[in-house]
């Protein structure tokens, strides 16, 4: 080898040491971020909701190839619209106790519909409550805001808010004003080389919406109501045409799964860890978390687990 083939191999070589190991041993892509999303836990007491809960977290925990951490994708309790305080306490009291004594992995959260108390009370609302609305979950949650965002390795993860109160009604799901504005300052801060995902607890994006009551409507529709997509889908697809780093969206709440490609961006619909409310099946699906798995070239994948199966 002469000095100059010799320097140029030493210079390739010093370069190759700065790709990561798992590129340099098998000349692949580097290992993905793995998260395990667990999506309408909907805990309560009683055997099979919390032998249900701590065997999906045992599972996640026991995966050959494990996972970086957990998000929590919403309706972590079966409901606290309706519950007075104290059912509220009882259920928020067992999920926590539950997560902290059978959990070793970072969580993230995500505010469910069902996570907001005291909206649809009957009687006399506790508006006045510190903790009505939102503000009991994202305390008990230790949540930084209701939506919020934080990065791994070149994938950023952007977890909204989906549920507001309906004027007419209800709940409607949708960003309100300020969230909004928050969400395009945030992604106009996100370094184009960077992919993003959008975690929220309602579909952005969703035919299962449309399938949730299992029926078409007398005149043909098959309808998807306001409170099982985001009302304001057609604002965010604009909106995310502006951004193509942003590649995924994951979500729970229909307890029904899918996979939608449109417009460059994947839409997850991830089932549900309590399947039919802890009641079994739902239409087609056990009760089943998602692994996720974040490439660094922009693509993903869902493995459905059925952690009840084995
Ligand atoms: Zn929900």
């Amino acid at each position: 080898m002469n000095r100059k083939t010799f320097l140029q191999t030493s210079a390739a070589l010093a370069g190759s040491s700065l790709l990561p190991a798992s590129v340099l041993a098998t000349g692949k892509k580097k290992k993905p971020i793995r998260l395990a999303h667990l999506t309408d836990i909907h805990v309560k007491p009683g055997q099979v909701p919390e032998a249900g809960m701590t065997k999906a977290l045992h599972h996640v925990q026991q995966l050959k190839n494990p996972v970086d951490f957990i998000v929590n994708g919403g309706d972590a309790i079966m409901d606290s619209l309706e519950a007075d305080r104290q059912q509220t306490q009882v259920q928020w009291d067992l999920f926590k106790n539950l997560l902290r004594k059978e959990n070793s992995l970072p969580v993230y959260h995500t505010i469910g519909n069902h996570d907001v108390w005291g909206w649809f009370i009957k009687g006399e609302k506790p508006a006045g409550d510190p903790l009505y609305g939102k503000v009991w979950a994202v305390e008990t949650l230790e949540m930084k805001n209701r939506y919020y965002s934080f990065s791994r390795e070149n994938w950023h993860f952007i977890v909204l808010d989906s549920t507001q109160l309906n004027p007419a009604g209800g709940y409607i799901a949708r960003l309100d004003e300020e969230q909004l504005n928050w969400l395009q300052e945030e992604l106009k801060s996100v370094p184009a080389r960077r992919f993003i995902c959008i975690i929220s607890h309602i579909p952005i994006l969703s035919i299962c919406a449309g399938l949730f009551f299992n029926k078409t409507e007398a005149n043909g529709d098959l309808l998807v109501k306001r409170n099982l997509m985001h009302t304001d889908f057609l604002a965010l697809k604009k909106l995310f045409r502006q951004y193509p780093s942003i590649k995924a969206c994951i979500s729970g709440h229909i307890h029904l799964q899918e996979e939608i490609e449109y417009l460059g961006i994947r839409y997850y619909c991830n089932g549900a860890v309590s399947g039919n409310w802890w009641k079994g099946t739902f239409q087609e699906f056990d009760p089943a978390y998602a692994i996720m798995e974040f490439f660094d070239d922009g693509s993903s994948k869902r493995t459905m687990v059925k952690y009840q199966a084995n």
